[in-house]
């Protein structure tokens, strides 16, 4: 066990991408617990799209982590002391932990106590059985609704959200079709998730494979990277469509937002219904998604695709690997086991 707490305290807002600038690695004693309060060794990071949106002084669904302040991020731990009794030596929390060896619970700051599914890995629980995998079955649930037979395209299908929305749609009967970067994430979508067609965004004929796995048009559209790719299955959009809008990650690292997408008009023309949602609006919903996502991944029919980085040090490079799409499924940094 470490005997100090390191940190990643946050020293410039990045203009594009997250660079050596960015943050500062400090390192502070461990935090002493007063009454109320438990310690929390942090064991696994989550590394997600929207920490680079957190670092932008701009409105959003949360503030912006403050300059000087550690870095805001999910994370697993396990509590080594308590002077609460909400909390007990041993139990595994998941919550927003930052990007820190060591972290404080307490009323005013809560984590959220897991129970241990035997037979899942630990970074399932950051993934299909966490926040990602929340993502996926509220937005296919409440706002895609795909019937069976129906077309739906996730983008960014080989990643942590995608992958799950892809599958819950393939348990659900519908034809889908995942769009991912390279030709070996598409391979691993068809032969090992079970999707009916896949296209690579990387392939200089992109746009045409979409239309020839699309023939009867698009039903509903996860959409995760917005750009070009959105563009394009906008204008494929039929008649009372769902566009469950995820994520936009395309523009993240952008300083200046894209125009907006041309085949905008065919949303009117089709009667399509876009909606926006930000997972935490339905955490109240964590007990019912777990349940019915753990449920198919007992019956071999989900599947957790994880990408896991060692070392705490590696934090603000393996961060960009989301950005690069060298991540398959949800990506993780392991800090201590
Ligand atoms: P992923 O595991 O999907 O990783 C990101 C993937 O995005 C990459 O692997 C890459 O896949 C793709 N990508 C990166 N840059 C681009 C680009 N410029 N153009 C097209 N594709 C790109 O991340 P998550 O599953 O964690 O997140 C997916 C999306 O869901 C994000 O937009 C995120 O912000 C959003 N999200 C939204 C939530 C909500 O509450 N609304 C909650 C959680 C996530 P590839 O190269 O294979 O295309």
């Amino acid at each position: 066990m470490p005997e100090s707490n390191r940190r990643f305290i946050l020293r410039s807002r990045p203009e594009g991408r997250i660079t050596s600038e960015t943050f500062e690695l400090v390192e502070d004693a461990i935090p002493e617990i007063k009454v109320g309060e438990a310690l929390v060794r942090t064991l696994w990071i989550s590394l997600d799209p929207a920490n680079r949106g957190w670092l932008n002084d701009t409105p959003s669904y949360v503030p912006p982590v403050g300059i000087g302040e550690v870095m805001r991020g999910g994370a697993l731990g396990r509590v080594v002391a308590s002077q609460n009794d909400a909390y007990r030596e041993g139990q595994l929390v998941m919550g927003l932990l930052g990007w820190q060896e060591w972290a404080v619970a307490s009323d005013a700051a809560p984590l959220l106590p897991l129970v241990e599914v035997p037979g899942v890995s630990v970074g399932a629980y950051l993934g299909v059985l966490g926040i990602n995998g929340l993502t996926a079955w509220v937005g296919l649930k409440d706002i895609g609704r795909p019937q069976p037979g129906e077309t739906v395209v996730v983008s960014a299908a080989a990643g942590a959200v995608g992958s799950v929305a892809a599958q819950i749609a393939t348990i659900g009967g519908a034809r889908v079709v995942g769009i991912a970067g390279g030709r070996e994430k598409c391979a691993l979508l068809t032969e090992r998730l079970g999707l009916d067609a896949a296209v690579d965004r990387k392939a200089s004929d992109w746009h045409d494979q979409l239309v020839a796995a699309t023939s009867d048009g698009i039903d509903v559209d996860f959409e995760n990277v917005g750009g070009e790719i959105m563009d394009a299955v906008f204008a494929r959009l039929n008649l009372r469509a769902r566009v469950v809008l995820c994520g936009l990650i395309s523009a993240y690292n952008d300083p200046v937002p894209p125009p907006g997408p041309r085949a905008f008009a065919n949303l009117l023309i089709q009667r399509v219904r876009l909606q926006g949602f930000i997972v935490f609006d339905h955490l109240d919903r964590m007990g019912e998604a777990v349940a019915e996502l753990s449920g198919w991944m007992g019956e071999g029919k989900l599947e957790q695709l994880e990408t896991v980085v060692e070392g705490f040090e590696q934090l603000p490079t393996a961060i960009n690997m989301l950005f690069d799409g060298t991540n398959i499924g949800k990506l993780v940094l392991r800090v201590a086991d």
